[in-house]
């Protein structure tokens, strides 16, 4: 027999993703409306994933992790998104939050902080983003000064996901006011550093069951060796680690097409009208049709930017932000779609259709929003 693996996720990729659809639906999806009416954080998600080693599989095995390629990272995204989004940003926040120490941390900080984070002893977050400084992040005015051994921090970071409930936080902060974005570095901030604080859960369109907080820093002073890399680089690497993360929001983007294609799938052959299924109608076919062809575009893009994650391409900047655009705008047209399909049903929390299109929604917006992501795309034409 030939090898026609040319163009195909590996076997082994198969076989995760079908453990980690198994894992989903069983023990995901089943609380996915709960966590969604009460806003609640998805713990028996949590649970689940970090019992089968799901919650961080990123993390190199030198410090404990299951060192899964970037690829194998957005299909458990993807499975645990199409069941439920808030749950799918456990394993990606946790990429977020600790690639800046992976990319450019000294082996003391990788060693401290992967340990635990593979474990599932703690969670880790990714504070770039202030009241006045979201598109333009080289604003921020979060503040680092240096006193002898120590770096003491000040300011607000906003929209932190997964805020409160995580251990670890990077956090960017000016260390030099007169060099913008060169003047940046990046800090592993432990939630239990005196001087960190939350503020009250958002009250959110979608992903209710992903906390997000405002973090202060009020003079929290913290071990000049938790800086990560060298001073001035914290833009640099915040930028390079989003090269990469923007393609486990593609892979959100794309679970959540998925279920929502797939529950109305299912929808459309049990519900009659004029005396036929609805699924019997061409018109409700060739949304189907169109729905099945965007997420297929969109998941190559996303698999093939995995790839490029992966191999460290060149061109991984426009890659990356090409599969994070198309696959979230895709996710909105498909789920805006679903509910159009189940109708007036569809509009109601009866059916899962309508968390999903306010799920969607997010993916357009964080890791830069799709305006950004057409400026990052200008900016390296391929
Ligand atoms: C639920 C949620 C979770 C988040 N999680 C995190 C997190 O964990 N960590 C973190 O650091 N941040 C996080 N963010 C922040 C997120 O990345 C920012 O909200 C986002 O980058 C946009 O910034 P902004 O909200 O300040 O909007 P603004 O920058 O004020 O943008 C407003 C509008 O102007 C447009 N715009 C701005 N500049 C341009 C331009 N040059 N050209 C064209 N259009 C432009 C934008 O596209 C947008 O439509 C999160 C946000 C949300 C809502």
């Amino acid at each position: 027999m030939p090898d026609f693996d040319l163009y195909r996720p590996s076997e082994e990729h198969d076989m995760l993703r079908d453990a980690v659809r198994s894992l989903a639906e069983a023990k995901i999806s089943p609380y996915a409306a709960a966590v969604d009416e009460e806003a609640r954080f998805p713990r028996e998600a949590l649970q689940a994933l970090t019992a089968n080693e799901l919650h961080a599989v990123h993390v190199p095995e030198e410090y404990g992790g299951a060192g899964a390629d970037a690829l194998s990272t957005v299909i458990v995204i993807e499975e645990v998104a199409r069941v439920c989004a808030s749950s799918s940003l456990i394993p990606a926040v946790n990429k977020l939050g600790s690639l800046p120490v992976i990319l450019s941390g000294s082996e003391e900080l990788k060693a401290k902080y992967l340990g635990p984070l593979a474990k599932g002893d703690a969670m880790f977050s990714y504070a770039l983003s202030e009241p006045d400084a979201g598109s333009d992040a080289a604003g921020m005015k979060t503040k680092a000064v240096r006193d002898g051994e120590f770096w003491v921090l000040n300011g607000v970071k906003r929209w932190i996901t997964n805020a409160g409930v995580s251990e670890f936080y990077t956090v960017m902060a000016v260390t030099d006011p007169t060099k913008r974005s060169k003047g940046i570095s990046a800090f592993v901030v432990e939630k239990g550093d005196e001087g960190v604080s939350f503020g009250a859960p958002e009250k959110k369109l979608g992903i209710k069951g992903s906390p997000t907080r405002e973090v202060y820093f009020d003079n929290v002073r913290i071990p000049a060796d938790r800086m990560i890399g060298a001073e001035g680089t914290g833009f640099a690497t915040a930028m390079k680690t989003l090269d990469h993360t923007r393609i486990t929001i593609a892979a959100q983007a794309l679970g959540i097409a998925q279920g929502a294609l797939d529950y109305a799938k299912g929808y459309v052959k049990e519900r009659k009208q004029f005396g036929k299924a609805i699924a019997d109608f061409q018109g409700v076919q060739f949304m189907l049709a169109d729905m099945a062809m965007k997420i297929s575009a969109a998941r190559a893009l996303t698999y093939q930017a995995a790839a490029a994650s992966e191999r460290g391409d060149a061109d991984l900047t426009y890659q990356g932000a090409a599969a994070k655009c198309f696959a979230s705008d895709v996710a909105m047209e498909v789920t805006t779609d679903a509910v159009q399909l189940l109708g007036g049903y569809g509009y109601t929390r009866d059916y899962p259709v309508e968390r999903m299109m306010r799920d969607a929604k997010i993916t357009q917006i964080y890791e830069g929003t799709n305006q950004v992501q057409r400026i990052v795309m200008a900016r390296n034409l391929p």
